[in-house]
């Protein structure tokens, strides 16, 4: 189900339970900042899931309250992981979902690194069919 992309955080989210080390999670790379794992469903051969530490609903809520050295920490360390993966040569695609509009369903601030094949179309769904028919 689609969730607010402005809070209030719940800490009882999923992420927030990996984080704390409640729940597993396929690890791929942890620093002062971020921790990334593999998602639970992929939607690409590659489909990582870079998090801050730090309590952020979306983007939204990171881009406006996160200190500068946490959006320096999160923005280097997903590209290092894109790098460290291999995907930079073939390319990759990055996505955050911020609220109703985007399907996002898990309440805390994540961006998906896809890549390792062919992506598609950016977008799909409703939105993409509007802007093609003007
Ligand atoms: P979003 O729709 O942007 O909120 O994306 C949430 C993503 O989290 C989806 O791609 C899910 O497959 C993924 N996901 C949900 N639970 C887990 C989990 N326990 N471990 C890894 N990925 C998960």
């Amino acid at each position: 189900m689609a969730v607010s992309g402005i809070g209030p955080y719940d800490p009882q989210n999923i992420f927030a339970k990996i984080l704390r080390g409640e729940i597993p999670c396929n690890k791929v790379y942890e620093d002062d900042w971020v921790l990334a794992f593999h998602d639970i469903g992929p939607k690409a051969p590659s489909h990582i899931l870079v998090i801050p530490k730090g309590a952020y609903v979306s983007f939204a809520d990171f881009s406006a309250k996160a200190s500068a050295e946490e959006i320096v920490g999160f923005s280097r360390a997903l590209g290092a992981i894109a790098r460290e993966l291999g995907l930079e040569e073939d390319g990759y695609r990055v996505i955050m979902n911020v609220g109703p509009n985007s399907g996002q369903e898990v309440p805390h601030y994540h961006a998906h690194l896809l890549g390792g094949g062919p992506l598609g179309a950016l977008i799909g769904g409703p939105g993409a069919a509007r802007a093609g028919a003007g």
